[in-house]
């Protein structure tokens, strides 16, 4: 038997109301999410997830793929155009290997590659330990500045001369300042190596014109879609045309076998809608309503590691405001807002519960929200933190917060209405308090 529809299954449909309930009456923080448009959320839900196509436009090794192959060309070039790629891969699934199919392609085992450390604000696929990256190559690493909580270019040239990696990799999940690309490449030339830019974080602000573009500069760059860049989980590889059959060639057959087409489309529609002038308004909204909560929480006597942020994130050192970080993310649980603890640079204290909060601003600001409601929200953190064992005042802040997010809906709230059919065009411009949702 197949269900007729999703509400037939009780026991998934429940739980995903729960979870739509959750996102709607939630405070969304977590620096990696954001909501994607209804848009993207039919293409992933469409009829493309019963194909296979393993292969690339026109050299397939399966039948009955002419539209896919119109699909994945589409992505292709809106890709392109976004980021003035010369060579674009859509086919990974997620950024970790994306980022493996960089490594296979480029390098062997054992090979050495110069990253960000990653209590430092690295990714786990930049040489952690237990991940394949730092099971697999030798990782040497840079760090930031103790006193500046920035990443030192001199200091890079200098570990780069010494250890002479054969690639050199700029990239970061929890680090609030802009990266000097140039500079980056400017020190692989002098040794050879190959630049690699992770952009897996900022690739919406860099697609909004807010921050400079690694790809005109560096040899490879990869992406996840799902994060500011506000489309369906995956990833896509960006390269010179010199890389390009290694880069094809490393994905498939190297690491996946068929692509997703159903996430390729929705590439494909989230890519058009950031090449759209509002998406610029929404990417420079993010970086205002990101500056407007650090300095609301600097001014709470809250610690930002660099003193501020020049992109959607930021971390805060909670050393001062006696709990760490695993404390804190689950305080802030209590009251509808989601965080992410995090390590900080140089941190006294072990992983699982380091020093830092990862606080970020793409998500909130999708539903719409502006610096008032920032500032508001600094507020609320405070507040909880300071009365952490007043489960009294947690739940008058936990009320607040959800009042707050009502006011700012989701579009999956339409979608639960009319039991996951298509929201009419009425509902649908009732969304439009934001970005166009
Ligand atoms: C999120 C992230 C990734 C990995 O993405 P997944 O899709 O979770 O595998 C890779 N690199 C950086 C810098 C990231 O922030």
């Amino acid at each position: 038997m197949q269900f007729k529809k999703l509400s037939e299954d009780k026991e998934i449909y429940n739980a995903l109301q729960k979870e739509i309930k959750r996102q709607s009456e939630g405070m969304e923080l977590i620096a990696s999410e954001n909501y994607v448009s209804h848009a993207v959320l039919e293409a992933l839900g469409s009829e493309l997830t019963n194909k296979y196509s393993e292969g690339y436009p026109g050299k397939r090794y399966y039948g009955g793929n002419k539209f896919v192959d119109d699909i994945e060309t589409l992505a292709i070039e809106r890709a392109k155009q976004l980021f003035s790629a010369e060579h674009v891969n859509v086919q990974p699934l997620s950024g970790s290997p994306a980022n493996a199919a960089v490594y296979f392609a480029t390098l062997k085992p054992g090979d050495k590659v110069l990253g960000l450390k990653l209590d430092h604000g690295g990714h786990l696929s930049h040489g952690h330990p237990v991940n394949f990256s730092g099971l697999l190559y030798n990782f040497v690493q840079y760090t930031v500045d103790k006193n500046t909580g920035k990443i030192n270019m001199d200091e890079v040239r200098e570990i780069a001369l010494h250890e002479k990696p054969k690639m050199i990799l700029a990239g970061f999940s929890a680090y609030s300042r802009n990266l000097e690309w140039q500079k980056f490449q400017d020190i692989a030339d002098e040794i050879g190596a190959i630049t690699f830019a992770d952009i897996a974080h900022i690739a919406g602000l860099i697609a909004g014109k807010q921050i400079d573009n690694p790809v005109p500069i560096f040899d490879i760059v990869t992406t996840t879609t799902h994060k500011t860049l506000r489309g369906p989980r995956g990833a896509i590889i960006m390269c010179k045309q010199k890389f390009a059959e290694a880069i094809d060639r490393s994905v498939f057959p190297g690491m996946q076998g068929g692509p997703h087409d159903n996430n390729t489309a929705a590439k494909a529609v989230a890519f058009a809608e950031a090449l759209q002038p509002d998406f610029t308004e929404y990417s420079r909204q993010v970086i205002t309503n990101a500056k407007a909560l650090a300095d609301e929480l600097m001014k709470l006597n809250f610690t930002i590691i660099s003193g501020g942020t020049d992109n959607h994130l930021m971390v805060v050192d909670l050393t001062n405001k006696g709990l760490n970080g695993r404390q804190a993310e689950t305080l802030l649980d209590k009251v509808n807002i989601s965080t992410s603890r995090s390590t900080i640079p140089f941190d006294q204290l072990p992983p699982y519960k380091p020093s830092g909060l990862r606080l970020g601003s793409p998500a909130v600001t999708t539903r719409g929200m502006k610096e008032t409601e920032m500032k508001q929200i600094a507020k609320w953190i405070a507040a909880a933190v300071d009365s952490r064992d007043d489960e009294e005042k947690l739940a008058q802040i936990r009320e607040e917060v959800k009042q707050t997010c009502l006011r700012f809906p989701i579009p999956s709230v339409i979608s639960e209405k009319n039991g996951f059919a298509n929201p009419s065009d009425d509902e649908l411009n009732k969304l439009n308090n934001g970005f166009g949702l």
